[in-house]
């Protein structure tokens, strides 16, 4: 299977150098062995439902750690990032009046690109952490090596959680019921008062809905995906199977998986692999983006132009969007665009803290967010959804919001080993103030 995948000499950028050839090739057969994450036939109800979204019939929220840890992959932990991911929908939904597909950046999103090869800390350099399907956090020697066991685990952590989220989705936890009750408790805090008669007027939705009859059997459980970046491709390439109904590849380790901002060379291995496999796939564009970019891209993984094959998910920044962000959908626009235009409104807004912490500013998240629906307003094309970095835990990980998180109080709880998220009241202010 694996030499199928290779592209002919094409470089793989931010790749590990694995140093025991004899055990990455255990590995790669170990994952080869595996049953898939998910199914073909998930994937192709997902890539149905980014259609919708692309037609501005559904609205997508994807979100979720920026780095999964095998350490928090705990049954809490998920509880809480699918219970934030359920509040957010719940709003998003009523606010856009259309079904939100929801995506967790879950049971996969073990494997970072990084900036350089290495990290230095006093005087000693060692090899960058570059997820925990890699290597691992701590800064010693020994902890920075790349082991390809590590790939074996992030599956078994990957199917673990995948496994959770299946039971709180459909097992009665995500009834619409219970969600709406938690975002009463949420505006019920002197700090979310400004939230409160939107709250109100979906309770009257609700008992609106009750009165008529309305089928709340159908509301106990819900749809949730998996997405990752596909950045490992020693990990994605033994998990790429042959579906027995069409004969195509899908890559079975996420329904939705993306290629980042500094993997999507279209002369690259990434290119090559997503342009191979059938899921629904993304590709992220930061203010680098050009308009021949825009085109080619999309010849290479979309060329009939299939609604709901194709996301693009656009990070530039919350002063730079309104500028950046015309051109790129004029260009796709011209070359007969059918994809869905997601908002990352993080990846653009990070900086240092005058504390010395990588963090992100709840006002610019919101501002990227309200440039992203202004500009396919005036152009008239359809803002399909929000990428989000969150937790469901109470970390002090951005500044701002409503509780008002202060450059000081970074230092209370900053638990990313990667990008700074919003936390559990973050994500839900913010989903408030999209709807
Ligand atoms: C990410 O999503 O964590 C990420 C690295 O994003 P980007 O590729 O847009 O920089
Ligand atoms: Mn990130």
């Amino acid at each position: 299977m694996t030499h199928l995948l290779d592209g002919p000499g094409r470089p793989a950028a931010q790749q590990p150098s694995w140093p025991d050839a004899e055990a990455l090739k255990g590995a790669i057969d170990t994952l080869a062995s595996f049953p898939p994450v998910v199914f073909a036939g998930e994937c192709d109800v997902l890539r149905e439902r980014m259609a919708l979204a692309s037609q501005g019939k559904a609205f997508v929220l994807q979100g979720g750690d920026c780095a999964e840890t095998f350490a928090a992959a705990t049954a809490d932990n998920i509880r809480d990032r699918v219970k934030t991911i359920l509040q957010m929908a719940a709003v998003l939904t009523y606010g856009a009046s259309v079904p939100v597909v929801k995506v967790g950046r879950m049971a996969g999103q073990y494997a970072k690109p990084r900036s350089s090869d290495v990290e230095t800390r006093d005087g000693e350099t060692l090899p960058a952490y570059r997820g925990d399907m890699v290597n691992d956090f701590e800064f010693t020697p020994q902890a920075r090596i790349p082991d390809p066991q590590r790939m074996v685990r992030a599956y078994h952590a990957s199917t673990a959680t995948l496994n959770l989220v299946r039971a709180f989705t459909t097992g009665g936890y995500a009834d619409l019921r219970h969600v709406h009750d938690w975002n009463k408790g949420f505006v019920a805090t002197p700090a979310n008062a400004a939230y409160e008669k939107l709250a109100r007027d979906i309770d009257k939705a609700m008992r609106f809905m009750l009165a008529c009859g309305a089928d709340f059997d159908a509301m106990r459980a819900t749809e949730f995906f998996a997405a990752h970046e596909a950045l490992i491709l020693d990990y994605e390439r033994p998990l790429t199977r042959v579906d027995h109904r069409s004969g195509r590849l899908y890559d079975t380790s996420g329904h939705f998986i993306w290629i980042g901002e500094r993997t999507r060379d279209l002369d690259g291995a990434h290119i090559d692999y997503v342009a191979r496999v059938h899921n629904p796939i993304g590709v992220k564009l930061s203010t680098k983006t050009t308009a021949d970019y825009v085109e080619q891209v999309m010849d290479r993984l979309d060329p009939e132009r299939t609604p709901g094959r194709l996301t693009f998910i656009t990070r530039m920044g919350a002063r730079q969007i309104r500028d950046a962000l015309p051109p790129i959908i004029e260009a796709a626009t011209a070359a007969g665009a059918a994809v869905t235009w997601i908002c990352d409104p993080m990846h653009g807004n990070t900086f240092e803290s005058s504390s010395g912490y990588k963090t992100r500013d709840f006002a610019d998240i919101v501002e990227e967010v309200h440039g992203f629906f202004d500009v396919h307003r005036a152009l008239g094309t359809v803002p399909g959804g929000i990428h989000i970095e969150l937790t469901g835990n109470d970390v002090t990980e951005c500044i701002g919001g409503a509780e008002k998180i202060l450059d000081a109080d970074l230092t209370k709880r900053y638990e990313s080993v990667c990008d700074p998220r919003l936390n559990h009241r973050q994500g839900l202010e913010l989903a408030f103030l999209v709807a």
